[in-house]
């Protein structure tokens, strides 16, 4: 059986089929336009004359995940123009009349890294991207973390020197939340330019360390990580990572008393890229459907 999978972003919609092996027949990415037009090409994309298990869906959000809501399959309150309230689930169910399953699109990036990236065998463990915003997933005790809504790791609150960093913010909702000050979108307007035509400007990234660093303290003191994977594109500035582990053991200051944490360099396998890369997404929401499909068999 083949199935298809989406991760749908803000930006753009990776759409692929695979067979539930972590590798990709075939994909094709559109860009994120209207609701009607996106949700459009990619059902044209998976109707080409295939028979599909069924499709998963990682998507943006904030999203609706839980099915025995009334608005399960939406896209909440994104400030996304034209997204709020788009129930993408029903659209592509009545579109391509099969099952379709939805988590965020970082829960299945951490569900694909999980069955075949850099955090198999692990039991708890996040999922941090970086990129025009900050998202977090987390898979706690072997399941994928949902609760009241699904987690927010980028909306969390870190302290914001406003003497050394006057920027109030890109967040909409919340000015300078983590995603408001250290996402794609706040580098850029901070800085005037986006992040990769700042690769030589040392402060861009000691600042943005900086406030990575504080919030990946945050996710060690609640969820108590095995590992935690930072992807997205803000993270291919290959000097960032080595400056947030430098300053996350700063700020742990040896409190924490685990090898991963306290032994040099052990820190470099703790936080760490996707194996998967830029494929984490769509491999994980065909994850989804796969696994979606097993559980409704007898
Ligand atoms: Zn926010």
């Amino acid at each position: 059986m083949i199935y298809g999978g989406i991760e749908a972003g803000g930006t753009k919609w990776v759409c692929g089929i695979g067979d539930g092996h972590g590798e990709l027949l075939e994909s094709e990415t559109f860009p994120t336009t209207t609701p009607e037009e996106t949700i459009a090409l990619a059902a044209q994309f998976f109707r080409n004359g295939r028979a599909l298990g069924g499709v998963g869906v990682g998507s943006f959000g904030p999203i609706d995940v839980h099915r025995a809501s009334p608005t399960w399959g939406q896209i909440t309150t994104t400030p996304k123009p034209g997204w709020a309230r788009t129930n993408v689930v029903a659209a592509l169910r009545s579109a391509l009349d099969v099952p379709v399953a939805l988590d965020t699109d970082v829960n299945a990036s951490a569900l694909a890294e999980l069955r075949w990236g850099a955090a198999v065998a692990l039991k708890t463990f996040c999922y941090i991207t970086v990129g025009t915003g900050i998202g977090g997933g987390a898979m706690v005790n072997g399941e994928v973390l949902h609760g009241l809504l699904h987690p927010e790791i980028g909306h969390m609150r870190i302290p914001h020197d406003q003497a050394r960093d006057p920027f109030d913010g890109a967040c909409p909702y919340h000015g300078d939340c983590l995603e408001g000050l250290a996402s794609g979108e706040a580098i850029r307007q901070r800085w005037g330019r986006p992040g990769q035509e700042l690769a030589d400007k040392a402060e861009v990234w000691k600042l943005e360390s900086e406030y990575l660093a504080l919030g990946l303290m945050n996710v060690i003191c609640t969820l108590s990580p095995q590992r935690i994977i930072i992807g997205g594109g803000v993270p291919k500035q290959s000097s960032l990572l080595p400056l947030v582990r430098h300053r996350l053991r700063e700020l742990l200051a040896g409190y924490f008393d685990a090898p991963d944490l306290k032994q040099a360099g052990a820190i470099d396998r703790y936080v760490v890229p996707p194996t998967l890369g830029d494929r984490a997404g769509v491999l994980g929401a065909i994850e989804l459907a796969r696994s979606a499909a097993q559980h409704r068999e007898p």
